[in-house]
């Protein structure tokens, strides 16, 4: 086993998903989740090489029972952990406010910041939090690493990381645009320098990172000058559950003439809106199946969904002025092929062309979606979060 092998974790609500990487080669050792967590029944399993592992069914309680059950799996394949070498376990962190961006070693201090940003990011600092928590008492021998989603964005542009509200309020309450997936951002921007095979400096990018959560990013040389995520992860696209852009006089009408709570709206903008809010389903596959059957208001919400992303398309494409690539990633970004040319299409003026065969295809891996004589280069590249995190773990330790 080599000395750069990374157990990486990325704690959600109602899951936890693993994966042992060798940092400096990629490898992937092992990979696992552990879904439901806290409901009546669970999802459990590991792949070690060709070997999977499963154990669905009974319930699991919480984060620290998950994370026990992972444990067991990798026992149970034979892949002990303590015997793999590991130099660090490196932590999904969410919102880190102006304190921890950079990859930080999992201390008490760090915690109770995350804890105490839980409203910035409710979906996602709560389970980070007990994730770390879990991690570290089973794991005590090895530094545990947290790697911000907000690291990429740290440097925004002062006109793109600003709001235009009165400053000292905003300085008093650290309000800013911080921006997320920023792991995901930067990888994928790497990556596609690579596969056009030209320096990252020379470039101006626009990624799209289509998950449940979704942001677009600009890109100039490797740098981030816009995002479209803000202080909290619902700003900019429509999402699965979250909104994206909304007037905040909705927030006012809804709590003065409809009487709903702060706690209410919160839950309203967070988990019932987006997509699922318009459609009833906030998984992209199923949204397309009640398209299919001829479902109007499914119809609809992908229309918004849509129009939502031309619009950041185009300001993206104003903001850069020449736009070398543009490239998709995430869920709905690496297996959609609607969403690509609905998103994309009729801009050949502006220097855009898919080639609709390319985009077709179920190819798996990086690949080029654009024609050839495009001048504006359109990819799609599977994001590996997980791997940038491990990388970025061995910086730290
Ligand atoms: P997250 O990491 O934010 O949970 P993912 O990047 O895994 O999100 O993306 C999840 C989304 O991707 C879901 O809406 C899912 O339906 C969609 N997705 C995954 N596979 C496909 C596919 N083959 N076709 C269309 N959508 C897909």
């Amino acid at each position: 086993m080599t000395t750069d092998t990374v157990l990486v974790i990325n704690s959600g609500s109602s899951s936890l998903k693993y994966e042992l990487i060798q940092a400096g080669s990629g490898l992937s050792v092992a990979e696992g989740s552990v879904e439901r967590i806290g409901e009546d029944t669970s999802l459990a399993g590991l792949r070690v090489g060709e070997q999977e592992v499963r154990r669905d069914g009974a319930p699991i309680a919480d984060h620290e029972a998950a994370l026990r059950t992972a444990f067991d799996l990798f026992d149970e394949a034979g892949a002990n952990l303590g015997a793999m070498g590991l130099v660090a376990v490196g932590h999904r962190a969410v919102h880190g406010g102006q304190t921890f961006y950079e990859p930080t070693l999992v201390t008490d201090e760090l915690i109770a910041k995350m804890d105490e940003l839980a409203p910035l990011a409710p979906l996602h600092n709560p389970p980070a939090v007990l994730g770390m928590d879990v991690a570290r008492k089973l794991l005590p021998d090895v530094p545990h690493v947290a790697v911000f989603d907000t690291a990429f964005f740290h440097d925004l542009p002062a006109p793109a990381a600003t709001y235009a509200i009165d400053r000292d309020v905003a300085q008093q309450w650290s309000i800013r645009r911080y921006g997320f997936h920023g792991t995901s951002h930067q990888y994928v921007s790497e990556q596609a320098a690579v596969f056009v095979e030209r320096p990252l400096t020379s470039l101006n990018q626009i990624v799209l990172h289509l998950g449940n959560g979704a942001s677009a990013s600009a890109i100039v040389g490797g740098r981030a000058v816009d995002t479209s995520m803000g202080l909290t992860p619902l700003e900019g696209l429509v999402m699965g559950t979250r909104p994206g852009d909304i007037d905040p006089g909705i927030t006012f009408y809804l709590a003065r003439t409809a009487g709903l709570t702060i706690d209410e709206i919160d839950e309203l903008y967070n988990r019932r809106s987006g997509i699922y809010g318009l459609a009833g389903a906030n998984d992209f596959r199923e949204l397309l199946k009640r398209i299919d059957a001829g479902d109007d208001a499914a119809k609809l919400s992908y229309d918004i969904y849509v129009h939502r992303l031309r619009k950041y398309i185009g300001a993206y494409l104003a903001l850069l002025g020449t736009t070398d690539v543009i490239t998709f990633t995430a869920g709905v970004g690496e297996n959609n092929p609607d969403v690509r040319r609905d998103a994309l299409s009729g801009l050949s003026a502006l220097g855009i062309e898919l080639d609709e065969h390319l985009n077709d295809s179920p190819a798996r891996g990086p690949r080029r979606i654009s024609a050839a004589t495009s001048p504006t280069t359109v990819l799609v590249i599977p994001t590996n979060e997980e791997l940038a995190i491990a990388r970025a773990c061995l910086t730290v330790i």
